[in-house]
């Protein structure tokens, strides 16, 4: 059985704590005034810990250009007066070029230059990291969320208000991965009737076989379901554009990444003649692509990852970006666990041009370490109100780790 956070925390803490209710009167308001007039508290960052870890998945992750699997770096930073910040790196090398293996020799790399910081020089370290190593964005992002989660900690605040808070739930889709067409039309009512509103299913090989399961999908879910398309790369640009005719029928939201990453003209060309929207995933990491997406007028949308992108600052960035473009948004994911799609969840609350979300890698993990968080119930992604990220690791699961 799942303990839910506050039975967690009132184990670790007793009683006592729940039984501390602030007064309200004249006394009250004093003591408010006081401390919105004395200095901010100061901490400094003491330690960082870097934690390999993998799970076991529910079925094969196939998707165009490789398998995905949870292979994972869990990092917890500590500070002075023992507050905790947690961060997740999910790497996925076809992508970002990382594997767990190198994000945890980068991540003790990269705690060197955090060690010692004040937990809100968020703007200076990510600063700092970059001119460390132009790459290695998903460990990156790990410790830049844990820096989040202590900042949220210290001021008592969820990071979304932190960041400013634009709405408090969304809809995640839930995925369809690569397989005979059948399989991926049984697995597609799955999770409709599991609750969730929205497909998402992962085609890219040749369009014949992507004709072949998405004809198995719409007539097994029926006409009513939402659902979008990722190729991953997979096609040409005069098969993606003879692909998204041939799938117009189906009434899909958007196609994710038709072509090549590089190919920003391939990718022009596939806007130009599809009759479904483009959103741009694997081609846009960083901020800097989001521009070259808006100057190429190659994207209907941008698919923000914060382990493609190197954080939660930077995927703002994107965010605010794709906005001043009129360009919409969803947060999408690797193979993380509820640490990292809550940060995800986080700022996808915060912004505006956030319409859709992907974050349900969790769901195919054979085990969810993660206590509190975001909520999912079905398919509505609810933000946690607590402090930071607002979650825990499981202590059992904890104590399964063992630090790089
Ligand atoms: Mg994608």
């Amino acid at each position: 059985m799942r303990m839910t956070r506050n039975a967690f925390l009132r184990s670790l803490a007793g009683a006592a704590v729940a039984g501390d209710i602030m007064g309200s009167g004249p006394a009250a308001m004093l003591r408010a005034q006081q401390a919105a007039r004395s200095p901010a508290r100061q901490t400094r960052i003491t330690q960082v810990e870097i934690f390999p870890f993998s799970l076991q998945v529910k079925r094969t992750m196939h998707i165009a250009i490789g398998n995905m699997a949870a292979e994972n770096v869990l990092v917890r930073i500590q500070t002075a007066d023992g507050l905790v910040g947690w961060g997740e790196s999910s790497p996925f090398a076809p992508v970002t070029g990382e594997t767990q293996e190198t994000d945890v020799v980068m991540g003790r790399r990269l705690a060197g230059i955090i060690r010692g910081h004040d937990p809100f020089d968020i703007p200076r370290i990510a600063s700092d990291m970059a001119a460390h190593t132009p790459g290695f964005p998903s460990i990156k992002a790990a410790l830049e969320m844990a820096l989040w989660d202590l900042c949220g900690k210290i001021t008592g605040q969820p990071v979304s208000r932190l960041l400013g808070r634009y709405r408090d739930s969304f809809e995640t889709d839930l995925t369809v991965y690569l397989d005979e067409p059948q399989v991926m039309a049984d697995r597609a009512k799955e999770i409709v009737q599991s609750g969730f509103k929205i497909v998402k299913v992962k085609l890219g090989e040749t369009p014949e076989k992507d004709f072949a399961r998405m004809g198995a999908i719409r007539k097994t879910v029926g006409d009513e379901v939402r659902i979008r398309i990722d190729a991953n790369q997979g096609w040409t640009p005069a098969e993606a554009v003879r692909a998204l005719r041939g799938l117009e029928k189906h009434r899909l939201e958007f196609c994710e990444q038709p072509v090549v990453y590089w190919d920003w003209e391939g990718l022009k060309y596939v806007r130009d003649n599809s009759p479904i929207p483009i959103m741009a995933d694997e081609a846009v990491h960083f901020p800097q692509d989001a521009i070259q997406a808006v100057r190429h007028d190659a994207a209907d949308m941008i698919n923000i990852k914060l382990m493609k992108s190197g954080g939660i600052l930077q995927s703002i960035a994107i965010a605010q970006n794709a906005e001043a473009a009129n360009i919409h948004c969803m947060l999408g994911c690797m193979s993380e666990t509820r640490v990292a799609l809550t940060a995800a969840a986080h700022v996808a609350a915060s912004q505006r041009a956030v319409l859709y979300a992907d974050l349900d890698a969790f769901t195919e993990h054979a085990i969810d370490p993660v206590i509190g968080g975001m909520e999912v119930k079905d398919g509505t992604i609810r933000i946690p109100d607590t402090p930071g990220l607002g979650l825990d690791l499981d202590p059992a699961f904890l104590r399964t780790l063992r630090p790089a």
